[in-house]
């Protein structure tokens, strides 16, 4: 499997602009160093066989479990311990690591017959490009929403036809795409992306409804970078988190790209695009993938709060043990709901085993309440603690300063400078730019609120639920005696 040298090496040039610059080597590039450096530790990590995370394919090769297609329980569980482990290497903070859309991919390949249901023929580009993502553990970012110009019209009806990504022209080897389509985020340290639409489209939109891939360093492909939040920080030990995990989010943009047939999976099919992620498994397993990480992120978030308050001597009072109890709360509920979906899962007729999606999906409609909720109950318990430091690790250093630091800064139950490790830390997850990119990341990863809410909702089983209720209402009348 890839180790992370294998990883770099393959990174290939590409179109990035970022700082007004455009980068075409992104591992020579300081503004994506921090995550690289993660990525290759993961790959590193997954490719030791005694890390546990390898599986067996099918047709006999090895692979990363986190991109398996699972046929019962143990399966699932074999995958859930593989994405945990790589996700406690962030401790959830890169969110869209390859297992995410190498989960998708799994989903895609575990019903490949929907692809099969246009008017080309495609579950043979879905199982290939499946197989190749296994066998070459390739890492795939996706760009799925389009860019938010007016939300108020459909595609087609905007002036300019050529904004969200379209068809331009259908050619006997393939097709060729303009527009543009928000965000990839990774994909400027990707080797691939996959692009589609997953908002419903409708009548007359059918140039908008495809689904391909298409390398990185694609002729046309550009990414513009929203500004990083990692490189020009003093250390990692002031920034612990900016300067390693920030995986960068860009808005992509297709300068009439080709794109060959072998690489489409939905073509001008506008029920297709929404069957490729709900008649399949792939958006059930990319997002348990992503309940996994969150509940390893907020088991984490826990901890620090706790940490926080022992610190401060506040460990004790009431008040903040019941905040440490919400904490408690939301953590093991999204845990647990995790497990709950995985352990109420089923075979699917295509042979899958798959999550049960209304355990799923029910925390994920309260996502964008808790993951704030959560953040805030670090902040209260912090209080100024986070500010109340020096700007960089070098005033703990300078001989100057020091006996400052050590008198004013430490804290009676620690030494000065495990105390202010502990608050730049907590600094970098509830209020540097990387916290509060995380918080609107937290929020909309899985579309706004509204759409997450509308998964629970229609997941949920409203039917049974109403059921109940009327049989209850028909076991007493106008006229039954007390
Ligand atoms: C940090 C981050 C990383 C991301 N990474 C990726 C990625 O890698 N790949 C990718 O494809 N996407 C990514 N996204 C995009 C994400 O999928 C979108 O943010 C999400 O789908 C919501 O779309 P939007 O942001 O355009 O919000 P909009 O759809 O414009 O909604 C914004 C707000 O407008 C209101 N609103 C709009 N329409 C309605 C409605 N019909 N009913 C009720 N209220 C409404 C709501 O208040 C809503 O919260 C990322 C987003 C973030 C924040």
């Amino acid at each position: 499997m890839r180790t992370g040298s294998d990883y770099e090496n393959s990174l290939g040039n590409r179109k990035v602009y970022i700082n007004g610059e455009v980068v075409t080597d992104v591992t020579k590039s300081p503004y994506f160093k921090g995550i690289i450096d993660t990525l290759k530790k993961m790959y590193d990590y997954s490719s030791d066989p005694k890390n546990q995370m390898q599986f067996k394919t099918p047709w006999g090769t090895t692979g990363n479990r986190t991109f398996m297609i699972p046929h019962d329980l143990n399966g699932l569980n074999e995958r859930h311990q593989a994405i945990a482990k790589w996700a406690e290497m962030s401790m959830g903070f890169v969110g869209r690591s390859p297992d995410h859309v190498g989960s998708f991919f799994a989903g895609f390949a575990s019903n490949p017959a929907v692809f099969d249901r246009g008017a080309k023929p495609f579950s043979e580009n879905v199982i290939r490009h499946y197989r190749r993502l296994v066998d070459s553990d390739i890492y795939l970012s996706y760009s799925i929403i389009p860019p938010q110009v007016d939300r108020s019209k459909k595609a087609h009806e905007l002036p300019d036809s050529h904004i969200q990504v379209s068809l331009v022209e259908e050619r006997q080897d393939g097709i060729v795409v303009r527009g543009s389509q928000m965000l990839g985020t990774g994909a400027a340290v990707a080797d691939e992306l996959f692009v589609s639409c997953i908002p419903p489209l409708g009548e007359g939109d059918e140039n908008y409804a495809l689904s391909f891939v298409v390398p990185i360093g694609a002729r046309g492909l550009k990414l513009y970078c929203r500004p990083p939040y990692g490189f020009y920080r003093t250390s990692v030990f002031d920034y612990p988190m900016s300067t390693r995990f920030d995986e960068s989010d860009a808005i992509v943009v297709f300068d009439d790209v080709f794109i060959p047939w072998s690489d489409v999976f939905v073509f001008r099919d506008v029920k297709l695009l929404q069957a490729q992620f709900f008649e399949t498994p792939a958006h059930i397993y990319g997002n348990n993938q992503a309940q996994i990480r969150l509940a390893v992120k907020l088991r984490f978030i826990a901890g620090l709060a706790a940490k926080v308050a022992k610190m401060n001597g506040t460990d004790r009072i009431q008040g903040v043990l019941e905040r440490l109890g919400e904490l408690a709360s939301i953590s093991s509920m999204v845990e647990g709901m995790c497990i709950a979906s995985e352990a109420s899962g089923s075979k699917r007729e295509y042979g899958a085993f798959v999550p049960n999606p209304r355990y799923l999906y029910g925390p994920m409609g309260l996502q964008a309440e808790i993951y704030p909720r959560a953040v805030g109950i670090l902040k209260e318990l912090s209080g100024a603690g986070v500010l109340q430091l020096p700007s960089t690790f070098m005033e703990i250093e300078n001989p100057e300063t020091r006996e400052d630091m050590e008198r004013y800064v430490g804290s009676s139950s620690a030494d000065t400078v495990s105390r202010i490790k502990l608050f730049r830390l907590v600094w970098d997850i509830i209020g540097s730019e990387f916290a509060g990119r995380h918080l609107q990341y937290e929020m909309f990863y899985a579309g706004a609120p509204y759409v997450s809410r509308m998964y629970a909702y229609r997941n949920f089983d409203y039917n049974s639920a109403m059921a109940d209720v009327e049989r209850f209402m028909q076991e007493y009348d106008l006229h039954t005696s007390i």
